[in-house]
């Protein structure tokens, strides 16, 4: 393969042209909140692979666990017979939940599986097909989830015809009703609740509708948490009409938010929760979740996948639960994330700054900033011609790289988010934020 410019080349021309890429290397080493490429610079991730190593790269305890399985069993297929990792993990998950209804897990490998699952799920449990997802929602990139994902179309454009019975009601996020980002949430909820009234009277009657899918908070569509009484409304909803809601807690759970998991913010308590990410810090696992009561109406055998539950990643995950409990991981995210707010509302204050940073938001540290769209560019669109300008937030997210750090945009608006790993130090909380506000002055000016 030659030297890492060499290595770089080869990936180039022969590595799909589908996926995109944030650095142009080859990442060669990772430890805790810092990546090394094969040229020798080092980066402060800011990213945790969009959100996966919330505890740091190659956490020594995870690690250890995931090797030690390697030597016991790696693959015992979850239709032959239970592995004791995917039982330790449940007996780990079950005090984690954030309603004891919850009691019944199935595991899978990807976030996108997970979603399939959840929505054959709620077909079969309700014996109804419809979906409604919210317009701003990701959920994967398999056909069905690609069906329920309403964030951007580079996701879904000349793939169709997709997943067919989906219908999309607007996240309560300003942008959905051109509305101020001061806008106040009660208002935003308000407004999406009553756009799913009349989903549910005018397109999709409740008797056709098997479930409500959400993210408690929205992630590629802009690190939008949702207003604890949007999610009540929509649990009260669900009740009345007899539909399922199914909470994806892909990206919010594990500790990323400041709690368990998200939804706990609003006591709402889900028919289905969806986990992935950071339930293995990097090996792939996912989960479906529900109540036996539900999952008993499945027939042994509808269920199933190859890998689904790998042994060696259900030990990871018990590793994972176990360090998240002894290094007091909830703890360390609530006092970074005061830190980090801090850092970037005094950013935000400097009147050089005011008119360009439109919100600063999220929960624990999943944390967004928006900034206005430079005149002539406005939100992202496949449509437009490329003599536009790069958007500007793509355009903070590259000096912060040349300055030293990995951090991503997400959403078809201006917005750089901030996912570091939950047990980030405060030295080095403070230096992805320094670096962010040299960048941004740079670039904003
Ligand atoms: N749901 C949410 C909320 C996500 O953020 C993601 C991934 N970004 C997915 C589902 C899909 O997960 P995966 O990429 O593992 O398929």
């Amino acid at each position: 393969l030659g030297d890492h410019a060499a290595q770089v080349v080869f990936g180039q021309k022969h590595v799909t042209k589908g996926l995109g890429r944030q650095v142009e290397a080859v990442l060669t080493k990772a430890q805790g909140s810092y990546v090394t490429l094969g040229d020798g610079r080092q980066l402060l991730d800011f990213t945790c692979g969009i959100g996966v190593t919330n505890l740091g790269h190659c956490h020594p305890k995870v690690s250890a666990a995931a090797a030690e399985q390697c030597m016991k069993i790696v693959h015992g297929q979850c239709s032959i017979g239970f592995t004791q990792p995917y039982l330790e993990l449940i007996d780990r998950l079950l005090p984690m939940m954030p309603h004891p209804s919850l009691d019944s897990f199935y595991f899978w490998n990807s976030g996108s599986e997970a979603i399939e699952g959840a929505i054959k799920m709620a077909r079969i449990i309700t014996g109804k097909q419809n979906i409604i997802s919210m317009q701003g929602g990701y959920h994967g990139r398999t056909y069905g989830a690609m069906a329920v994902t309403k964030s951007k179309t580079i996701y879904s454009e000349g793939f169709h015809p997709l997943m067919p019975g989906v219908f999309s009601m607007p996240f309560p996020y300003w942008h959905h009703f051109s509305l101020p980002p001061s806008t106040p949430t009660s208002e935003l909820s308000k407004l999406s609740l009553n756009q799913l009234h009349l989903l549910l009277s005018q397109q999709t009657a409740p008797r056709d509708t098997a479930a409500i899918l959400i993210e408690p908070v929205m992630g590629e569509g802009g690190y939008v948490p949702a207003p604890p009484e949007f999610l009540q409304g929509l649990r009260e909803i669900c009740d009345k009409e007899g539909i399922l809601l199914i909470i994806d807690e892909v990206q919010s759970g594990f500790g990323r938010t400041g709690k368990n998991f998200a939804v706990e913010y609003s006591g709402v308590r889900p028919d289905i929760m969806t986990i992935a990410k950071g339930l293995a810090n990097g090996f792939p696992l996912s989960g479906v979740i529900s109540k036996k009561e539900f999952t008993d109406k499945l027939k042994p055998g509808s269920m199933g996948g190859t890998y689904a539950g790998n042994a060696v990643a259900c030990a990871a995950g018990v590793a994972v639960a176990d360090a998240f409990k002894e290094e007091n991981i909830l703890e360390n995210v609530n006092a970074r994330s005061k830190e980090l707010f801090a850092a970037l509302e005094a950013l935000r204050s400097k009147p050089e700054l005011s008119s360009a940073i439109l919100d600063v938001r999220g929960q624990g540290l999943m944390v967004a900033v928006e900034f206005a769209s430079p005149k002539g560019t406005g939100p992202y669109d496949p449509l437009r011609n490329t003599s536009v300008p790069e958007k500007l937030s793509s355009r903070v997210a590259k000096r912060c790289q040349e300055k030293g750090m990995l951090i991503l945009t997400t959403s078809v608006y201006e917005v750089i988010r901030f996912i570091p790993a939950l047990n980030i130090t405060k030295e080095d909380l403070a230096k992805g934020c320094q670096i962010f506000a040299e960048a941004v002055e740079e670039v904003v000016k």
